[in-house]
């Protein structure tokens, strides 16, 4: 097939339109390379990545570390089932147990199958422990994943009214509002469950005692406290995981997106005591596979033995500290939102779509979190170098629109 440079759309674009169920509305751009920070795209056009795989290349692209263990592995052990024992999926295991305060893991394949699996394991917990209890207290704003419980849970109107009836046993209140928590705590309450900063609900920062006076209020009450850290961990705020930054540590905790740094993998993790699956109960055919388990060691090891989270703490402060200054230029930015690499800057107004557009044509990729307001969520192991090109690229962008 021929790929024209020229046209707006090309040849891929326009089979896309014929063949793919209408879910997303793509940006124009046909991505077939990635290294580092930096992608390409099929006419040869070169651009910083600031999207990085939507919150996944916490290495950037095609890392070294990531492709060799993809290759050796490849070239060993794909997939076996898990009726039997695999190393790579134990050496993950002990990896994430020894650097969390989890003990137990379970692993699946994506970020909606990890929460969904906290949400049984929750319910298990409460059939088992607390007289049946089964509902789970959400916030709105929240985003949880896309099967029909984890819309349930996710407070979004807009992911859940195409799919009523939900599945029961869900209860979503205002996201920093404990009061409201303890409102709609019951006897049916088994379990609430939170991002420790909204991602897609806009990266929204709770107070800092939000999550610990969460964790009080589940210990009162003898419920789950579950963080879905599928955005917040693996380094995405300046710590391994988020919930260290506040002082807690969760019952259960879900993670995927930077776990993998591209390759499909979500993780279940919880403490021992809420360790109440038996046997058959829950599973994956590929979850755990070798392939995917050895790029994850390959890429936690990298992260852990590196100190990212640090260095993300650092160049975090860097990109927000720089965010102020062009805050301060441009009367239509109202304000920066995040911690980390998981940034937000927000408009007076609805042009998001437009800014990310004109970004688009200076070679620079972002994520339009919201109607008003941008997402960055950059490779870990973006320099204050890329950052200065992407802000020299963003008030180009603010400037031209100025005019
Ligand atoms: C992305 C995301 C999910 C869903 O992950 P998928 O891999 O798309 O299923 C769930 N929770 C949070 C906080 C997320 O950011």
């Amino acid at each position: 097939m021929g790929l024209q440079s020229d046209s707006n759309m090309d040849d891929w674009q326009e089979l896309e339109q014929k063949l793919f169920m209408r879910t997303v509305n793509r940006l124009p751009v046909t991505l077939v390379q990635g290294q580092g920070v930096r992608v390409w795209d099929s006419s040869g056009r070169e651009y910083l990545d600031f999207v990085g795989g939507w919150g996944v290349n916490s290495l950037g692209h095609c890392h070294p570390v990531v492709v060799s263990a993809l290759a050796k592995q490849a070239q060993t052990l794909i997939q076996a089932s898990n009726q039997f024992y695999t190393i790579p999926q134990i050496q993950l295991a002990q990896l994430l147990v020894d650097n969390s305060c989890l003990d137990r893991v379970f692993f699946c394949n994506s970020g909606a199958e990890a929460n969904e699996g906290a949400i049984k394991l929750a319910r298990r917990y409460g059939k088992l422990h607390l007289n049946g209890a089964y509902e789970i207290i959400t916030t709105y704003g929240s985003f949880h994943g896309r099967t029909l419980a984890t819309v349930a849970a996710t407070g979004q109107d807009r992911f859940q009214q195409p799919y009523i009836p939900l599945p029961d046993g869900f209860v979503n209140v205002n996201y920093d509002d404990i009061d409201a928590i303890k409102a709609v705590t019951t006897s049916r309450t088994c379990a609430v469950m939170v991002e420790p900063i909204q991602g897609e609900g806009g990266v929204n920062v709770p107070a800092d005692d939000y999550l610990k006076q969460m964790r009080a209020w589940c210990d009162a009450k003898g419920i789950l406290f579950i963080l879905d850290e599928i955005q917040t961990g693996i380094g995405r705020i300046g710590s391994l995981f988020g919930y260290q930054q506040y002082g807690v540590e969760p019952d259960i905790m879900t993670l995927a997106k930077g776990l993998g740094s591209g390759v499909p993998i979500g993780a279940l993790l919880c403490k021992e005591r809420v360790s109440v699956f038996a046997p058959g109960e829950h599973g994956s055919t590929y979850g755990g596979n070798p392939l995917v388990c050895a790029a994850s060691l390959a890429v936690l090891k990298f992260i852990i033995d590196n100190d990212l989270p640090a260095k993300v703490e650092e160049v975090g402060q860097y990109f927000k500290d720089r965010l102020q200054k062009l805050a301060s230029k441009f009367e239509f930015i109202s304000g920066i939102r995040g911690r980390g690499l998981l940034l937000a800057l927000a408009f007076n107004d609805d042009i998001a779509e437009e800014i990310v557009l004109a970004c688009l044509n200076r070679g620079l990729l972002v994520n339009r979190v919201k109607p008003d307001a941008l997402r960055f969520m950059p490779p870990l192991v973006v320099t204050k170098s890329d950052i200065d090109e992407a802000l020299g690229i963003l008030e180009k962008v603010f400037q031209q629109r100025m005019r």
